[in-house]
């Protein structure tokens, strides 16, 4: 027999306890879900700058659900005049390199003189490790507490394709709720720096020094989208290697062509953890913005990325429509057997397909 079993046992037992109450508080109404928000309710909020109504929009604008799309389309298509005032800024980096310190560093730079920042990432990864890595306000300590900084982690759902798309949109929210510097984040290791590119002015490649091989393993695409190289972490026994890598991607960039904007991208060194020249790459950022503005890159580089994206979007929409059909999906499946069994091409099915 068991020990406890032994009625001579007295050691700890367990008492009866206070039978459960049918409700932990008789009084509590069950919760109900907020109505929806009005578009109009929406970009009244936004134009007035009020941040609550403001991430109320682009939590609609990142929903798949019907209902949250149309008025995130509403209040997209009446804020859009009210858009386009904002320099957009987009940052990328390997993790580590120092993203978030420098936005971080950046950001309050920025906001020194004025204005409102909003901080947006693009960040792919996420729907595989179900949460955002990026634009993560606990990673940017200082600036999540700015009254004037909004904080955006990316949207989680989707392609790369659609999260960026959202991202997109929701910079147009952003600069009708008067944020004028957009910072948009995104991992450097990826299809994402195109993306990001596709929807900023100024593309900024943070890098760090080395074993002097630095220039290996990043993508040339990626350092042809820079507008600017910076080397981050610059500060005590790592100087000599900073100034080193800056010369090497120097001499690296003149292999490349000139850029379209006829800008030549500049590489700089600084410490985002020191806060040291900081100073010296937003005056490279503020010239690059003078320079674009007057040669009218600026304008035609705008014009370009709102016509990629309504490509962008046709195809997107495009493919949900042929995809997203159950009759259509039975017709695939028996498509790809005659394929697999050889019985069919793979053009007369991929023809059949699109006929039907
Ligand atoms: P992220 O992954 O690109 O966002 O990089 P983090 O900003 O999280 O920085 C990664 C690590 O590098 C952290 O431990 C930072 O403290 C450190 N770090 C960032 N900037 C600097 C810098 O300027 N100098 C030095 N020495 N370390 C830095």
């Amino acid at each position: 027999m068991h020990p406890e079993n032994d009625p001579r046992y007295t050691g700890l037992a367990v008492n009866a306890g206070v039978a459960q109450p049918p409700s932990v508080n008789p009084y509590l109404k069950p919760r109900r879900r907020q109505p929806l928000p009005s578009a109009a309710e929406l970009v009244e909020g936004i134009l007035k700058g009020d941040v609550t109504q403001l991430a109320r929009a682009v939590t609609l604008v990142e929903s798949v659900a019907p209902a949250h799309q149309a008025i995130a389309r509403e209040v997209i298509e009446k804020c859009l005049p009210h858009s386009g005032r904002s320099r957009r800024i987009g940052i990328t980096g390997v993790p580590g390199a120092g993203k978030s310190t420098s936005i971080d560093v950046f950001g309050l730079h920025v906001l020194r003189n004025g204005g409102k920042l909003a901080v947006l990432a693009i960040d792919p990864s996420s729907e595989r490790s179900k949460g955002s890595i990026l634009g993560d306000k606990t990673r940017m300590e200082k600036l999540s507490t700015h009254p004037s900084a909004f904080i955006r982690p990316s949207p989680s759902a989707g392609s790369l394709g659609g999260v960026a798309r959202k991202t997109r949109e929701t910079i147009v929210l952003c600069e009708a709720a008067g944020y004028d510097t957009v910072f948009v984040e995104t991992v450097g290791v990826g299809q994402s720096e195109t993306a990001v590119h596709s929807m900023v002015d100024f593309f900024l490649l943070i890098q760090l020094a080395g074993t002097g091989d630095e220039l290996q393993g990043i993508k040339r695409g990626i350092m042809e989208m820079a507008d600017g190289i910076v080397i981050n972490k610059a500060d005590g026994d790592n100087i000599d290697r900073a100034r080193l890598a800056q010369a090497q991607f120097r001499s690296a960039l003149h292999l490349f062509p000139t850029p379209p904007s006829g800008w030549s991208p500049e590489v700089l060194t600084y410490s985002g953890y020191y806060e040291l020249g900081i100073p010296e790459v937003w005056d490279m950022i503020d010239r690059y913005f003078t320079f674009v503005k007057e040669n009218g890159y600026f304008e035609s580089r705008r014009h370009e990325q709102a016509r990629y994206w309504m490509y962008e979007t046709i195809d997107a929409e495009l493919r949900h429509r042929f995809y997203d059909n159950p009759d259509r999906a039975l017709r695939i499946a028996d498509c790809e057997r005659r394929v697999l069994a050889n019985t069919l091409s793979p053009f007369a099915a991929a023809t059949l397909l699109l006929n039907s």
